[in-house]
C-alpha cells in the first residue's frame, strides 16, 4: 500500500525527490521527542519535492525511546551484522533497526529518489560520525549505509 503510494507519487514529478529525514523538517519523530527543524533547507533543497523519513519510527521504535549507541563498529558493520545497536537499558536494536531501514530505502525508491539529505550523528541517519557506547567516531548511521547500497547519494545537513 504505501510502496504503491509511493510509486503514484514519483509518477507526477518532474524531478527526483530527496529523502530527507523527517525531523529536520520539523516532525517530532527524534528519540527526545523532538525534532531538529533546519533553517536553511530550502536552500540545501534548491526547490526540489522532500520525501520525508523517519527509519526509527519505521522501526516501530516509538517516540519518545531510549538513545542507542553501536557496539563494535558504525551502522554499515551492524547492517553487514558485524556490530551491534544497543538502547541505554541494553536492549539489542539491531534487528529492528535494520527492518526499519529496509523500508525506508524501498519507500525512497519507489518514490525515485536519487539523493537523501541526513541528520548528522544519529544512528540511523548519520553520515559522517555515530556515536557508540565509547564515544564518537567516524561512520555512518544504518539508514545511510543502506541508501549507498542502494546507490541512493547521502549528504549531511552539517556538512552538505
Ligand atoms: S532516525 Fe533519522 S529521521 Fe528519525 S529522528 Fe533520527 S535522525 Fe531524525
Amino acid at each position: 500500500m504505501a510502496l504503491a503510494a509511493a510509486q503514484r507519487y514519483a509518477a507526477s514529478l518532474v524531478a527526483p525527490p530527496v529523502a530527507v529525514s523527517a525531523c529536520l523538517l520539523g516532525i517530532v519523530c527524534r528519540y527526545d521527542g523532538g525534532s531538529k527543524p533546519l533553517a536553511h533547507l530550502d536552500r540545501l533543497l534548491d526547490g526540489r519535492v522532500v520525501l520525508p523519513l523517519c527509519p526509527e519510527v519505521l522501526a516501530g521504535l516509538g517516540v519518545p525511546r531510549p538513545p542507542m549507541a553501536f557496539e563494535g563498529g558504525d551502522g554499515a558493520a551492524a547492517m553487514d551484522g558485524a556490530a551491534r545497536l544497543v538502547d541505554e537499558h541494553g536492549r539489542d536494536c539491531t534487528a529492528l533497526l535494520a527492518a526499519g531501514v529496509t523500508l525506508a530505502v524501498r519507500l525512497a525508491r519507489a518514490a525515485g529518489c536519487e539523493s537523501a539529505l541526513l541528520k548528522a550523528r544519529s544512528p540511523s541517519c548519520g553520515v559522517h560520525q555515530v556515536h557508540t557506547q565509547t564515544g564518537l567516531i567516524e561512520g555512518c548511521g544504518m539508514f545511510t549505509a543502506a541508501c549507498r547500497q542502494a546507490s541512493i547519494r547521502v549528504r549531511s545537513d552539517e556538512r552538505p
